[in-house]
């Protein structure tokens, strides 16, 4: 069988704060893309090897740390093509657009070309893609890939890719890889947890593990704890500030805390209070139950309308440039657990699993190799290279 190299260009072993996440595939021919989050504030690009020859871009989710040098890097790949669905294309395009507007590393070189046009010209070459639907993404002298998105959780439009890639000489027969990016096993206001047919079996998986390390397995950091810790936030702080004044630091972020508001209400936490938001976050979120209404945002208002003498009770969200309003910054995010991790390892019975977007952990690999004795499970280093 054809042998494929995976590059860790970003997002592997990098200490307590994960940079973004960046991984090359070479293999048949092809030289793939799984996601551009960059280093450092996730804006700065890694170094890509030619990037002219790059045939293929996926993006799993529109996290700034998956998306964050994505400007960038299709500017420095024209050939390639961008793969993503409806929904991270559409957040996609105001995450970029709040880097270029809060002018996000904008004195670094290469980010001097993260500009409106330029965001644009690439927003407009993204093809999107359905969920579970198979599509041939690229054919090259007989060879191909074919790729199938899947419902990943985690935050709205986040997928996991399987990808298919077969050789020319069909005597080498075809790779099925799959990529998860960030992933969730239970459902939120605006998610469900991830979906995967039971018979995928790739023959690798690039698996990401934010938050899922076996040190936390114990305080398991997963949908419980990272949302019970947000709601318990809030409720404290609602009380000293009748009207709480949020700090996001990006707008997918304030997305989620809208369901997350929402959410609280049905529990009956909090009343059902009027939420002010920043201009471009209040149109991020009536754009997104336009196309996915899973939440009742008829209590969102812009922040304009604002009146403080009229309002006694209300949820403030501002992004950090906003310096009119002063307040907590509340970020959090869902992921599998360790547990997760173990189980989607053992359903998908990968020959190779390859750890990603992690920080490194001493031992992880030998307790998860453990647990999941048919898979060889290999932890990643940033800068490093793997055959498999
Ligand atoms: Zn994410």
């Amino acid at each position: 069988m054809q042998k494929g190299k995976l590059m860790v260009l970003g997002g592997a072993n990098c200490g307590p704060t994960l940079s973004g996440a960046c991984y090359l595939v070479e293999i048949s021919g092809f030289r793939i893309l799984l996601d551009c989050g960059g280093t450092k504030d996730y804006h700065i690009p890694p170094d890509i090897p030619n990037p002219e020859t790059i045939d293929l871009i996926y993006i799993s989710h529109a996290h700034v740390d998956h998306i964050g040098a994505l400007g960038y890097i299709a500017s420095i790949c024209p050939n390639a093509r961008i793969y993503m669905t409806n929904l991270t294309r559409m957040l996609t395009q105001y995450q970029l657009d709040a880097i270029i507007s809060d002018k996000i590393g904008a004195n670094t070189p290469a980010l001097r070309f993260n500009n409106e046009i330029l965001v644009r010209m690439i927003m407009n070459r993204v093809y999107t893609v359905e969920e579970n639907t198979e599509g041939i993404a690229v054919g090259k002298d007989g060879a191909y890939v074919r790729h199938t998105f899947f419902k990943a959780g985690h935050t709205p439009g986040a997928s996991m890719i399987l990808l298919e890639i077969a050789d020319a000489d069909i005597r080498k027969g075809s790779r099925k890889l799959l990529y998860t990016g960030d992933f969730a096993d239970f459902s939120t206001q605006l998610t469900y947890p991830y979906e995967l047919p039971k018979d995928i079996r790739p023959d690798t998986l690039i698996l990401c593990a934010t938050h899922a390390d076996q040190q936390r397995k114990e305080k398991d950091i997963s949908y419980t704890n990272a949302t019970d810790a947000a709601k318990q936030a809030i409720l404290s702080e609602m009380k000293p500030h009748p009207k709480l004044s949020m700090k996001i630091s990006s707008p997918l972020k304030s997305l989620e805390l809208v369901g997350l508001l929402y959410q609280m209400e049905q529990e009956k936490k909090i009343p059902r209070l009027p939420i002010f938001m920043d201009s471009a976050l209040y149109t991020l979120v009536t754009d997104f139950v336009r196309i996915s209404p899973s939440i009742d945002v008829s209590n969102v208002r812009n922040i304009r309308d604002f009146d403080p003498r009229k309002e006694k009770r209300a949820f403030l969200i501002t992004s950090f440039k906003n310096g009119q309003y002063y307040g907590t910054r509340f970020d959090f995010s869902i992921h599998a657990s360790y547990q997760g991790l173990v189980e989607l390892i053992k359903n998908t019975n990968a020959k190779n699993v390859f750890v990603v977007h992690t920080p490194n952990v001493p031992d992880e690999e030998k307790a998860l190799a453990g647990e999941c004795v048919k898979s060889m499970i290999t932890y990643t280093e940033n800068g490093a290279s793997y055959i498999f």
